[in-house]
């Protein structure tokens, strides 16, 4: 049977933390069955995206449509700075619980047989890894044990927060054909990136975040020097912490 892609549509969407917004002005669509890195430079509103799209962030203002979808079709992968890898558990668990991060681990696995688990690990090259504990992975391995649980999980929306970064280059080539293997069984993909050159590569589209968008469709288009540069510009200005020297001549570092 076919895959009914999902849609994400944002409408004139405002996020943000305690009532104050963090992004807003966010107006467009995810494509059914699109692929698309979220650019931006740090503190520019990329994450708190990401979070109001799985709905874990109530918008402060506009909405979020999803079409074809429900929570249980969603995968997220979120930074690795918050994820707590100290978590007394192997990886088999790992890849067997959805939002163990929230939920905890109870005892044996149920649910996802041992099989379906297997073949998620053949496919990220951990296979011998089942027993071994979260906290002897190294970063490459405990990355390719959280993109198994997103294959489990079998979603029809991926979303996933800098899959790669900090990992090595063998396993970020493994990662991204993963990626790009979800893209042609129709997933919709929405990835935030840093390697603007990859994105280039392997992402037909892009959203450029400034705290608000600044660009969003085809990639080439989307991220031409002039719309990185004033990124980079309004994510200074915006930034109360940032040096005023700095917002104000608009310095690129
Ligand atoms: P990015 O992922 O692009 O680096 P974030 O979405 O993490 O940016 O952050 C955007 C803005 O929201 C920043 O100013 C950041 O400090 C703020 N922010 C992020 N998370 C929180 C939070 N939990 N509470 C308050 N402010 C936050
Ligand atoms: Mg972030």
């Amino acid at each position: 049977m076919a895959r009914q892609a999902a849609a994400i549509r944002l409408n004139d969407l405002t996020l943000g933390y305690d009532g104050h917004p963090a992004v807003h002005h966010l107006e467009g669509q995810f494509a059914p069955g699109s692929l698309t890195a979220v650019v931006g430079p740090n503190g520019s509103g990329k994450s708190t995206l990401l979070k109001g799209i799985t709905g874990i962030l109530k918008p402060l203002g506009g909405s979020i449509e999803r079409s074809g979808l429900s929570t249980r079709n969603m995968a997220y992968l979120p930074q690795s700075a918050e994820i707590d890898r100290s978590f007394p558990a192997t990886v088999a668990d790992l890849v067997a619980l959805g939002h163990w991060s929230k939920r905890g681990l109870f005892g044996a696995i149920s649910g996802p047989d041992f099989a379906a688990i297997e073949r998620t690990l053949e496919a990220v090259g951990l296979v011998g890894f089942e027993h071994r504990p979260l906290d002897t992975l190294s970063g490459g391995q405990a990355q390719r044990a959280l993109f198994a649980r997103v294959m489990l999980q079998d979603a029809d929306l991926i979303l996933l927060d800098e899959p790669f970064t900090a990992i090595d280059e063998r396993t970020v080539s493994d990662l991204v054909a993963l990626v790009q293997r979800w893209h042609g069984e129709r997933r919709t993909v929405i990835a935030v990136l840093h390697d603007i050159d990859m994105v280039r590569e392997v992402f037909p589209d892009a959203l450029l975040m400034a705290r608000e968008p600044i660009a969003w469709g085809e990639t080439g288009e989307a991220l031409k020097p002039e719309n990185l540069l004033r990124a980079r510009r309004m994510t200074e200005a915006w930034d109360e912490h940032a040096p005023w020297h700095e917002a104000r001549h608009g310095s690129a570092h």
